[in-house]
């Protein structure tokens, strides 16, 4: 299916691997021309290298750095002659117990996680708006419907990001004009983020990485961790002239292993 968004340019955040690769992918798939970011400068060129190799004629600008301080933010979407659609995306923060949280843990994780997607919000959206096109897709997690007690810092952080979208994408000076935010809740995908989990879960428990993962998608109904393609691919619909009627909303990727109706 042709997306229509041929020549436009995406800025996505915390890109060199993982699911913001996968978002990234997908869009160039569609032809569109990316800035992509991420903190470790060789990685980072790595995928953009290969993003280009990938997909002819795309333009693949790379601007390394912690997309937590406001200086890199700036350049990266300086980087773009225009944002046109906004991938907002960064790690995730710790596990741990919120007994030993305090507030040098939670400013991390509310400026990573919360903070800094709307900051990014706040650079484009009405410029996107006077143009009338925008698409913003932030990565937050299946967490934000299911808590999952260990993270804590995430399930605060994204709940806030969530919140704070739920109202922002409402607004008719966005909405009217063809301006869409909505979120990608990933359940459980294979990237180097759940293998780092699985291993630390491993070291506390004494139990293989290989054990650990086969419970894991035991309790998937698909049976299997997500890929970054499939990821990438929602993502890229979202971002697709055809989803100009879908903002506010929080759509789960999660292989059915969320067990509400709703
Ligand atoms: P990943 O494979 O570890 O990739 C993370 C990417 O983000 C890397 O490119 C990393 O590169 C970059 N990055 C991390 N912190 C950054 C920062 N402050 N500024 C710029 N780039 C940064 O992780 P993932 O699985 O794709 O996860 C992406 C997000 O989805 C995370 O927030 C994660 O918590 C969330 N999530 C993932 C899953 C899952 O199952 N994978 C489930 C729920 C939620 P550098 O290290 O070089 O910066």
């Amino acid at each position: 299916m042709e997306y229509n968004i041929t020549d436009r340019w995406a800025v996505v955040c915390a890109a060199s691997r993982g699911l913001g690769f996968g978002c990234a992918e997908a869009l160039a798939a569609q032809g569109v021309n990316l800035v992509i970011n991420a903190r470790s400068p060789e990685p980072l060129e790595e995928a953009a290298d290969l993003l280009r190799r990938g997909a002819l004629g795309v333009e693949v600008r790379a601007v390394a750095g912690d997309i937590g301080d406001p200086e890199v933010r700036r350049e990266v979407l300086d980087a773009a002659p225009q944002t046109d659609i906004l991938v907002t995306n960064a790690g995730g923060p710790p596990a741990g117990d919120f007994r030993d949280w305090e507030a040098e843990q939670w400013d991390s994780a509310l400026r990573q996680n919360m903070l800094t997607p709307v900051e990014l919000i706040k650079a484009v959206a009405d410029s996107m708006a006077e143009r009338g096109f925008g698409r913003i897709v932030n990565i937050t997690s299946s967490a934000v419907k299911a808590p999952i007690a260990a993270l804590g810092l995430s399930n605060g952080a994204r709940g806030g990001l969530t919140g704070f979208v739920a109202g922002v994408a409402r607004q008719p000076s966005l909405a009217s004009r063809n301006v869409t935010i909505n979120n990608l809740l990933p359940g459980s995908f294979a990237t180097r983020r759940l293998t780092d989990s699985l291993e630390a879960e491993s070291r506390d428990s004494g139990r293989s990485t290989e054990d650990l993962a086969r419970e894991a998608r035991q309790e998937i109904p698909a049976g299997r961790f997500g890929t970054p393609e499939e990821f990438g691919a929602a993502c890229a619909f979202l971002c697709s002239a055809q989803a100009g009627y879908i903002t506010g909303q929080n759509l789960l990727i999660d292989g059915g292993a969320y067990p509400g109706t709703f």
